[in-house]
């Protein structure tokens, strides 16, 4: 639960380290703006991502089911600054499809929090596995981190990307390999059109 009280103060203690005058007109809102602020980037953390993936429909194909390109915003916990990119959830059904615009609420609800990418993506792909006990789920993040970029540590715009494979994806190098076919087709036609 953010606390907005806590924040204000704590950003007003963070602007007099970095020795600021938290009395001149630019500051002077600040504390309540990030206090605000953050209650809506990481509202993530007092949703669960049963909500969204209740709502499922039955089907009795078990093609593979890709959502590509779905962007997102985070904030890295080791520095806590963004980090941000795309993400493509793909899952093979087992009787369960969900609409689409409930696979991006649910990157959404793991995105709005301290997160590291690692775990974003794995957490992602486990509430696919929990709710809709797909036969398997491949997600893959690309982002780039602002605490990398912007101190010089790797070049702007340089993206680290992450997997995770559940269920009979893991065991499957055909199957991952169809994911990443399907994400390159799609990028084609999307160039070519
Ligand atoms: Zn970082």
């Amino acid at each position: 639960m953010v606390d907005q009280d806590k924040i204000r103060k704590a950003v007003r203690l963070l602007l007099e380290g970095m020795g600021e005058d938290t009395g001149r007109e630019g500051l002077a809102e600040t504390p309540d703006r990030i206090a605000r602020m953050y209650a809506e980037i990481f509202a993530g953390a007092e949703e669960d991502a049963a909500v969204p993936l209740s709502k499922v429909f039955t089907v009795d194909s078990s093609e593979m089911v890709l959502e590509k390109d779905i962007v997102f915003y985070s904030m890295c916990e080791h520095h806590m600054m963004p980090f941000f990119g795309k993400a493509h959830v793909a899952y093979i059904p087992d009787g369960k499809v969900v609409g689409l615009s409930k696979l991006a609420r649910t990157v959404e609800i793991y995105a709005k929090r301290l997160q590291i990418q690692e775990r974003l993506t794995g957490q992602i792909a486990d509430a696919l596995m929990e709710h809709l006990a797909p036969r398997g789920v491949m997600v893959v993040l690309e982002a780039e981190h602002m605490c990398m970029t912007m101190r010089g540590v790797k070049k702007p715009g340089s993206k680290t990307v992450s997997v995770a494979v559940r269920g009979i994806f893991e065991n499957s190098g055909e199957l991952q390999d169809r994911f990443f076919q399907m994400l390159r087709l799609e990028m084609g036609s999307r160039i070519d059109g």
